[in-house]
């Protein structure tokens, strides 16, 4: 029990830190109970693993705030961000000099379902790491007994103990995020893609900063002809645009919150807490952002739909590269994506290749077809969407090439959209572009890929199975490093983490899988959903989020050493 923590605590002192190891088990405290799943080999290694359990006789949260799923990961979370303060506030107490410290995992805006909480009837889990406090390498045994049977009853009195939490906020939170999760649900029966709620406040206070913006934020607010109301379940009625189905363009003035508005929709797909600002836009969640992205690599991903006849004959059937062109990058990524199922394309003209988005009138007079191996995008993104049903919404303030193609125009001005549709058929009529199609093969499907999950190797030096996570946006896997730095709907570290480990249990799994890569990811799809997070880690961790099919894809992608056979 607690005492018999103190005295074995208080016994190490002094001693070698390997003797730590002898902590790892489990512990009665009076109103919960610790366990020490990992315990770190040295004080410079990864933190020591622990979590709590409280019971919900002592815990105390009404069955109503978790009887949905939705509800449940909004309460997990809630919880999460009440121990991450917690924590704080009890390390400014105690000063900063004190070796050791208590965390959870980090977060940012988005509500997401993470190992770092769990909640049903029966009580309530949290998981946090402990850096397990030495001098040099000797056990300073007092403080470890001060932060594990003092700190840690007084964190999950602030934090697991519903009467100490605000009940109003929790409230909120649930029913935001039940809301939002609802919101998302009706887009498809009303042939919307996403919605912004009127008075969202998209812009962020900074690029590195993705609270909202608090100074003179201007608050969305929809044009008339796309506006659509939704009777919440929890909030009640609620305006906003709807973005229907099609191919739908985002003009306007530099600097007038063109690509403001497409980011809250790339992050549409998930859900945001309350006071974000966004947490009522909610976009389709197979929506993908496309981007160049020149150097990376690419593993026999048929591009023929956009790119043939490179020099020298290579193919684009199966096109390979070690460092791809803007062009040929931004090409793969839309083929990776369609195959990985995704039914919205998300294009932004600050991050395309010029090339690969227009080629007008006057270039094709001077290059002929015969010596520019781009079909651009101009020319498919119709049959994009009449063909196989795949929405585009692109910014696109530099060219009127795609009046042709648009279902529906949204003007920024000023930060306000307005619905310019009709003046972009008129002026489509009225000022001929000249251009030509360029001659095309028919939209056919890619061919599909299987993934050789033996050829995945976590493995580096003398230890089988070895990642890390790298600056938020890498991960070097075995002695591989995969750059997620352009995969812009990868919102957390948690993410890329569960990401690693999944590229592990496909290997360990699926060894000798003869899937293709879509049907790899449903497997993965469907096991999460059903046994949860836990089932991708050795030992349960408190770090990984949930992540979408569409960047676990990504990471596979970008995996240099990986075997792709058709
Ligand atoms: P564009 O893509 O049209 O050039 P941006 O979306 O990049 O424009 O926005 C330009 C600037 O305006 C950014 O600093 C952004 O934070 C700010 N901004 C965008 N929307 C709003 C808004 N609704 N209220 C106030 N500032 C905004
Ligand atoms: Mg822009």
């Amino acid at each position: 029990d607690a005492q018999h923590l103190e005295d074995l605590l208080l016994n190490l002192d002094g001693r070698g830190y390997k003797a730590y190891k002898d902590l790892r088990g489990q512990y009665q405290f009076p109103d919960f109970k610790l366990t020490i799943d990992y315990v770190q080999g040295d004080p410079f290694a990864a933190p020591s693993q622990l979590s709590v359990w409280v019971p919900m006789s002592v815990a105390g949260f009404p069955e109503h705030l978790y009887a949905s799923l939705s509800r449940e990961i909004a309460l997990r979370d809630y919880l999460t961000r009440a121990f991450s303060q917690a924590c704080r506030q009890l390390s400014q107490k105690r000063g900063t000099g004190k070796s050791g410290a208590i965390a959870v995992c980090r977060l940012g805006q988005e509500v997401l379902a993470r190992t770092s909480a769990f909640v049903n009837p029966n009580g309530v889990e949290i998981r946090f790491t402990v850096g397990l406090p030495a001098q040099g390498r000797r056990i300073l045994g007092r403080q470890a007994a001060e932060m594990l049977c003092d700190d840690i009853p007084e964190l999950v009195d602030r934090a697991l103990i519903y009467q100490n939490l605000d009940a109003a906020a929790i409230q909120q939170q649930v029913e935001t995020i039940e809301d939002a999760d609802w919101l998302r649900s009706q887009l498809s029966q009303n042939n919307l893609i996403a919605f912004v709620a009127d008075g969202s406040i998209l812009p962020r206070r900074s690029g590195v900063d993705a609270r909202p913006l608090e100074t003179n934020a201007v608050p969305f607010e929809s044009p008339e002809s796309l506006r659509v109301t939704f009777n919440r379940p929890n909030g009640g009625p609620i305006s906003g645009m709807g973005i229907p189905r099609g191919v739908t363009l985002i003009v306007g003035g530099g600097y007038h919150g063109k690509s403001t508005l497409l980011r809250a929709i790339e992050l549409g797909v998930y859900n945001r807490i309350p006071g974000d600002g966004r947490e009522f836009v909610v976009t389709d969640d197979a929506a993908v952002k496309i981007r160049a992205e020149d150097g990376r690599s690419v593993r026999g991903v048929d591009i023929s739909t956009f790119i043939n006849n490179l020099p020298q004959g290579q193919s684009t059937r199966s096109f390979s590269t070690e460092n791809a062109s803007g062009s040929t990058s931004q090409a793969a990524n839309i083929i990776e994506a369609i195959e990985a199922g995704a039914r919205v394309l998300l294009i932004d003209e600050d991050t395309s290749a010029t090339n690969f988005t227009i080629r007008d009138r006057r270039m094709q007079e001077l290059i002929a077809k015969e010596h520019e191996p781009i079909t651009p995008f101009v020319d498919r993104v119709r049959p994009l969407f009449d063909e196989q049903g795949i929405s585009t919404i692109l910014v696109m303030g530099g060219s009127g090439d795609y009046f042709e193609a648009a279902d529906t125009a949204i003007a920024m001005t000023h930060y306000r959209p307005q619905n310019v549709t009709e003046q972009v058929k008129d002026i489509a009529a009225k000022y001929h572009t000249g251009r030509q199609p360029d001659p095309q093969s028919p939209l056919t499907p890619p061919t599909p890929r299987y993934l050789l999950p033996d050829s995945l190797d976590p493995s580096r030096g003398k230890r089988a199975v070895k990642w890390q996570v790298r600056d938020d946006d890498e991960i070097i896997f075995g002695s591989d490093e995969i750059d997620l730095s352009a995969v812009e709907q990868l919102v957390d570290t948690g993410q890329l983490r569960a990401i690693a480990e999944a590229m592990v249990y496909l290997k360990q799994d699926y060894p000798h899988s003869n899937q293709t890569l879509a049907q790899l990811l449903d497997d993965i799809e469907g096991a999460i959903a059903s046994q949860g997070l836990d089932i991708l880690s050795p030992f349960p961790v408190g770090t990984l989020a949930q992540f979408r099919r569409f960047e676990l894809a990504a990471a596979l992608n970008r995996l240099r050493s990986i075997d792709i056979k058709h």
